[in-house]
């Protein structure tokens, strides 16, 4: 089977050092093996989109040398896929309607018990779409990591598929954009490692085998916080890729020799993709890099 990866970042801001390495080492990752690389656009949740990142993610991408392979996807335009597959769900009783507010359930313990799972609730504009969950998943293998634990109650939840404002849920949404695209293995950032459980469980309900999965080691900031759009991380300049690039690299393990680091963009990219080995990865999965700089 041959091998497509893909980065799918979410346009709530330009693309930031986090987000590069994410996209780099999954870049390696599938083209080290000759594999396709696409890239989607997870517009799933307008409030938290920032406009005109988009563009900026894809120019950003082109700047740092990473050419995808095929269109590019938006979530935006493939509601029909994932609501007819809640419209199947919800006719076989796979997936049923929930009116619990976040409210009620912070105040069970932050864990939703079921309330809602034999009410046979018909009012679709006052509730959020659940997924009976019949497959629970506690554990997975990741190809740095080895196996990784997820909290047994977590694994168990019937979880949101479509909230009650309208939004698809972003566990439901990759992994029908994975499976549509013919994804065969997801590399990104360790931040995802929880929700990979949740993901499993939906390739079981759609009777799919799993895609295997890589998770990078995170790029924390100096108060220990993930480098994310949401905490304002600073956008990577594209205009002068080439120190930021280095430095990515060097997040991901690489030792560039002197003459490749003094290269153009396109030999340093396929220097990595000839040189990336999982094993040079950090094992760490938090790491601040040692650079605090505005590169960050
Ligand atoms: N859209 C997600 C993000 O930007 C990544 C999804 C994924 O790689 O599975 O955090």
């Amino acid at each position: 089977m041959s091998y497509v990866g893909r980065f799918a970042p979410s346009p709530s801001g330009p693309l930031h050092f986090g987000s590069l390495v994410a996209a780099l080492g999954s870049y390696f990752q599938a083209k080290s093996q000759l594999g396709q690389w696409l890239v989607r656009i997870e517009d799933l949740d307008p409030p938290r989109e920032m406009p005109g990142a988009a563009s900026l993610i894809l120019k950003a991408i082109e700047a740092y040398g990473l050419e995808w392979d095929g269109e590019v996807v938006y979530q935006s335009q493939r509601h029909h896929l994932y609501q007819q597959q809640i419209d199947q769900w919800l006719a076989s009783g796979q997936a049923y309607l929930c009116q619990c507010t976040r409210k009620q359930i912070k105040a069970a313990g932050d864990f939703y018990l079921g309330t809602c799972r034999d009410k046979e609730l018909t009012n679709r504009s006052e509730c959020s779409v659940r997924l009976r969950m019949d497959h629970p998943v506690s554990s997975f293998i990741d190809l740095k990591h080895g196996e990784m634990t997820i909290p047994e109650a977590l694994s168990r939840e019937d979880f949101i598929i479509k909230r009650r404002d309208g939004l698809y849920a972003y566990n439901l949404a990759v992994v029908i954009d994975d499976i549509d695209q013919g994804v065969t293995e997801v590399v990104r950032g360790a931040d995802l490692i929880e929700p990979t459980g949740r993901q499993i469980s939906l390739y079981k309900t759609l009777n799919q085998a799993p895609v295997s999965y890589l998770h990078l080691p995170l790029a924390m900031d100096i108060n220990g916080n993930k480098l994310s759009k949401q905490n304002h991380a600073t956008a990577i300049d594209p205009n002068t890729p080439k120190p930021t690039l280095i430095k990515a690299m060097q997040f991901l393990g690489f030792k560039l020799p002197k003459d490749i680091a003094d290269g153009r963009i396109d030999e340093i990219i396929h220097w990595g993709t000839k040189n990336w080995h999982i094993e040079q990865l950090p094992q760490q999965i938090e790491i601040t890099p040692r650079f605090s700089n505005d590169a960050l």
